[in-house]
């Protein structure tokens, strides 16, 4: 058995040995065999949300931070507005990238434990006609909301505006269907559901507007376009590729695969959540979110009690080899629990009995 941490985070998360093992050789970047691994996972990445015959799969080295930054600086011209909907860390962190670059930008928000209102934007819209691009955050990983992109994706479209989607905690696992869904891009990364290492990000970009980005980022190296018209010259990236992240990811999505696809993995995940919900509340802990707006993708818990200390909790299961995360909330104090990662129930009952062991023996309590 491994020896390494069970990590219950959002990612860098626990990963298959075999995709670990996928990194245990060197790859020159110009070479065939590495422009074939580029290819397939372009390809694959297009393949998982019916994305082939409308957008096209411009992957870029960095953090999930970094293609958000790139998508933003590529896609929305100075002389366009944004519309950020805000109900979590991750709205917030784009209003600030925007603003950072310079682009115009405005805010639609709501409380963290509140799904954006589909109605409420295409007021927004019809009251600012500038508003030229909204963006939207699939899954909050702050809280772990889901938010109804359905009617959200088709309401922007209604109103003839271009939607990004940032999917980093969803990709690979919720449902995106760029075959009926109308969405400008999505992004990701390759380190959360996808069950790959960290190192790069990707958007999936439709063909027309990505065509018609030539020269509108104010960055060189997170230029969209000029990223993708490498990949499609010579099939080569612009810049040093993370060659070992690129093997692991497409290992990481051939096991997707065999798995059953996006819908297995939202199964084995929900499985997870179920688990760990089940045995926390027996616990004495509660969810932060309602059920109805949760993702099975992190659970966010409040405290057991007012003298509840999260960093021995941490410190005592951490010794027992499981490594939960600490909240993200503005106001209620908090920590989190992620489901994602090749983990199935059977790490989240380990977990559970640790749980309880670490209640039982170790004092988790602040003095009074
Ligand atoms: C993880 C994540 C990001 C990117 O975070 P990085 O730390 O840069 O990888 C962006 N948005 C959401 C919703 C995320 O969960």
């Amino acid at each position: 058995m491994s020896r390494d941490p069970i990590l219950l985070t959002p990612g860098p998360l626990t990963t298959r040995l075999e995709t670990r093992r996928a990194m245990l050789r060197d790859w020159g970047s110009r070479d065939a065999a590495f422009i074939t691994m580029t290819a397939e996972l372009r390809q694959r990445l297009l393949a998982l949300c019916r994305g082939e015959g409308s957008h096209v799969a411009i992957p870029l080295q960095g953090s999930g931070t970094f293609i958000v930054e790139a998508a933003i600086t590529s896609l929305v011209r100075p002389t366009d507005k944004l519309l950020v909907l805000a109900n979590g860390a991750y709205g917030e962190r784009m209003i600030e990238i925007a603003r950072r670059l310079g682009r115009a930008v405005v805010a639609l928000r709501w409380p963290e434990d509140r799904p954006v209102e589909p109605e409420r934007v295409g007021e927004a819209l019809v009251a600012d006609p500038a508003i030229s691009h909204v963006a939207l955050v699939h899954c909050e990983t702050t809280s772990g909301l889901l938010n109804p992109l359905e009617p959200i994706a088709k309401i922007v479209a209604q109103h003839g505006r271009a939607l990004l989607l940032d999917a980093m905690s969803s990709f690979g696992a919720l449902e995106i269907d760029l075959a009926t869904m109308p969405i400008t891009a999505v992004l990701a990364s390759s380190n959360k559901c996808l069950e790959g290492v960290p190192g790069l990000g990707f958007a999936l970009v439709e063909q027309t507007a990505i065509a018609a980005a030539k020269g509108v980022s104010s960055s060189l190296s997170l230029d969209l376009y000029d990223q993708w018209r490498g990949f499609e010259s010579n099939g080569q990236w612009r810049f040093t590729p993370p060659v070992q992240v690129v093997a692991a990811l497409v290992e990481a999505l051939r096991s997707l695969e065999a798995e059953g696809g996006p819908p297995a993995r939202l199964r084995r995940y929900r499985d997870n959540f179920d688990t760990l919900a089940s045995g926390m509340q027996r616990l004495g802990f509660r969810l932060f979110l309602d059920p109805a707006v949760q993702a099975p993708i992190i659970a966010t818990f409040h405290p057991r009690d007012d003298r509840f200390d999260f960093e021995r909790f941490y410190a005592a299961l951490a010794a027992r080899g499981f490594v939960i995360y600490p909240g993200k909330l503005t106001r209620a104090e908090s920590f989190r629990i992620g489901c994602i990662g090749a983990l199935d129930r059977g790490d989240f009952g380990r977990l559970i009995t640790a749980v309880e062991a670490v209640l039982k023996e170790s004092d988790v309590r602040r003095s009074a």
